[in-house]
């Protein structure tokens, strides 16, 4: 079993929305995969009501602010996400942090928002080319780990993590299963040491980073990859069918 998740961005309006869970024929062994789509805030739920979705796509929210309501022009509660049909939030996309300039103090206040309302968070960290030419892969991704558990604290919920380094984002170049497998043993002796083996083994760290049909396999057959979040094949039926499909035998 992997989770297959896919991160629209701010592509697929409603009728695009439509026409993809028209256009989307699953392969069986695909429904061994925990399958994933984040569309944006305005298509959840059109995705949600859309009587082609298969059933087996769960829905989630690509952003939460982390209050409940109030003056926050242009923002989207987690309660509204929720009701609208997301069960799972990304929180600290890359595109947020480096983009938008999240912070790991924002992204934690938004993992307690989505926590608070059901929400269940895949929680993205990442070191830019920049960090990662310096050695400090480590440093990065478990500062921005850290700061995401002590969020978590206290709540039983599941989460997940996402392993995305922002060089490999939207750029064609991706993570070799030898650079996914390092980064992931490093986030899930992590896991271990603050949450204890039970937690860190059922917590699933899913590799992003120009995943495609082509690459997907050899990802996932690298050592503590769980799953995939897949940005730009994520658009297109026919390639999300067919990264839906692997690892699923
Ligand atoms: C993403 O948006 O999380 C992502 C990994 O994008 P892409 O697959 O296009 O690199």
């Amino acid at each position: 079993m992997a989770v297959i998740a896919g991160n629209w961005k701010m592509h697929m309006g409603a009728a695009q929305t439509q026409a993809f869970f028209a256009g989307l024929t699953l392969e069986e062994r695909a429904g061994k995969n925990e399958l994933l789509i984040f569309p944006p805030a305005v298509s959840l739920g059109v995705a949600a009501a859309c009587p082609e979705r298969d059933p087996r796509i769960q829905l989630g929210a690509q952003n939460i602010h982390w209050q409940d309501g109030g003056a926050f022009t242009g923002e989207t509660s987690a309660a509204m996400a929720a009701e609208a049909g997301a069960g799972h939030v990304l929180v600290g996309h890359s595109e947020r942090r480096h983009v938008f300039g999240e912070t790991n103090e924002e992204v934690a206040l938004k993992i307690a928002a989505g926590c608070r309302h059901g929400l269940v968070p895949v929680v993205c960290v990442g070191e830019t080319l920049e960090e990662r030419q310096d050695g400090r892969v480590d440093v990065v991704i478990l500062a921005q780990l850290d700061a995401a558990l002590e969020a978590l604290e206290g709540d039983e919920g599941p989460f997940l993590i996402a392993y995305e380094p922002v060089w490999a984002i939207g750029t064609g170049e991706t993570a070799t299963p030898e650079d996914a497998a390092n980064a992931h043993g490093t986030l899930r002796t992590r896991l271990e040491a603050t949450l204890g083996l039970a937690a860190a083994v059922r917590t699933p760290i899913l590799y992003g980073g120009s995943v495609k049909p082509a690459n997907v396999a050899d990802l996932l057959g690298a050592a503590n990859v769980d799953g995939v979040l897949v940005g730009g094949a994520s658009l297109d039926p026919h390639s999300f069918a067919d990264i839906a499909a692997a690892g699923g035998a």
